[in-house]
């Protein structure tokens, strides 16, 4: 296994590998960048099958931090830790305080945060070793969720004014896939918008509460794809836009808060050719990490909302871009990321 010749290896400045004996913890820590701030990103807890499988989801994930934070124009640059272990029986005290002496070493380069197999619980314990941790409840921005459920809302709204050329969502009928943190408030602020929902979630639980609560129409997993539907907002697993489904799709716009949902580039191109307006998947749901950007002793939710308000701006530039360009809306995404990476790295040479 090698880091320098990885696939997705971008000049990554550091991969640090951890092993504490006592508590039993793996870890990896990749940085990105940080020539526009901290490397800001979640830790992932996976039984990852092999220490590769681990390593390129730290450097796959953490460049697509500072791609993120970039496009968002948060002073933060990329990172993403890893732990091998499961979430669901690999816990405890000595780990998460042993996790935390290792973002410590750091000296602040990487701030961790939750994310997949971890909770604003964990990042608790991690914080008694270091500062260097985000999104937690006391004296932190708390749950990013709202947040990024109100990002991915008007990220909507720019992607329906753009392809439906209305600024209105009543009546017209949006699909959400995953009704989890995100994906049920999301439901709640279209439902107050007076969108007609459609919802699916393979938990009958939420399902059951969406409908009762929002008169939503109840879907099979599956047969979310084949909704006749104005709006897809894929709010649950990535690599749902694939050569299966791309076919099956017939909303006009897809927009929604789940991570890496192209299963590959390609398929951007290809909704692109299917007439579908794909808002790309980190800048839609940046609405998170700019929340926990304005954390600090004098958070304000008013004004952190305000500028997660603005995915609205970035995706109407990222529309015009992929429109001028002759290009997919992932691809003038990317461009536009890495032009102000490139930018921040030329002002500090
Ligand atoms: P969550 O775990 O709370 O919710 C996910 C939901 O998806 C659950 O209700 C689950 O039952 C459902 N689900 C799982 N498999 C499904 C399937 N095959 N079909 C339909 N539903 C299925 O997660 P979340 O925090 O709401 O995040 C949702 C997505 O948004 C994830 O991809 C996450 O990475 C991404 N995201 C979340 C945030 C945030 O602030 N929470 C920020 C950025 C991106």
């Amino acid at each position: 296994m090698t880091v320098f010749d990885h696939p997705s290896f971008d000049k990554h400045e550091h991969v640090v590998f951890h092993s504490d004996g006592d508590s039993g913890l793996k870890a990896i820590i990749a940085i990105h960048n940080t020539v526009r701030g901290p490397a800001v990103g979640g830790c992932r807890m996976w039984p990852y099958e092999s220490e590769a499988e681990g390593l390129a989801d730290a450097l796959r994930l953490s460049r697509g931090m500072s791609y993120k934070s970039a496009l968002a124009d948060l002073p933060f640059g990329g990172g993403k830790s890893v732990i091998f272990g499961n979430p669901a029986t690999d816990k405890s005290e000595r780990l998460w305080r042993a996790m935390g002496r290792f973002v410590e070493s750091l000296g602040g380069r990487y701030v961790i945060a939750e994310d997949v197999g971890t909770s604003p619980a964990d990042m608790e314990i991690v914080r008694r070793e270091t500062r260097h941790v985000s999104g937690i409840a006391e004296g932190g921005s708390g749950d990013p969720s709202p947040a990024t459920a109100w990002g991915v809302f008007v990220g909507i709204k720019a992607a329906v004014r753009a392809r439906l050329d209305s600024d209105n969502l009543k009546g017209l009928k949006i699909a959400v896939q995953g009704l989890g943190h995100v994906g049920y408030e999301l439901c709640r602020l279209l439902a107050a918008e007076g969108a007609i929902l459609y919802v699916a979630d393979i938990n009958r639980e939420q399902i059951a509460k969406a409908v009762k609560e929002f008169g939503a129409t109840s879907v099979s997993p599956d047969a979310v794809y084949d909704l006749d539907v104005d709006v897809f907002a894929p709010c649950a697993m990535g690599a749902i836009l694939n050569d299966e489904t791309v076919a099956r799709l017939k909303a006009a716009v897809i927009a929604g808060s789940a991570n890496n949902q192209l299963a590959e580039t390609r398929h951007a191109d290809a909704l692109r050719t299917a007439g579908i307006l794909y808002a790309p998947d980190y800048a839609i749901n940046a609405g998170g990490i700019i929340n926990i950007a304005h954390e600090g002793p004098s958070y304000n939710r008013e004004r952190a909302f305000a500028q997660v308000s603005r995915i609205y701006d970035t995706l109407q530039k990222i529309f015009a871009r992929a429109e001028t360009e002759d290009i997919s809306t992932a691809t003038a995404a990317d461009r536009i990321a890495l032009q102000r990476l490139i930018a921040a790295m030329d002002n500090a040479a």
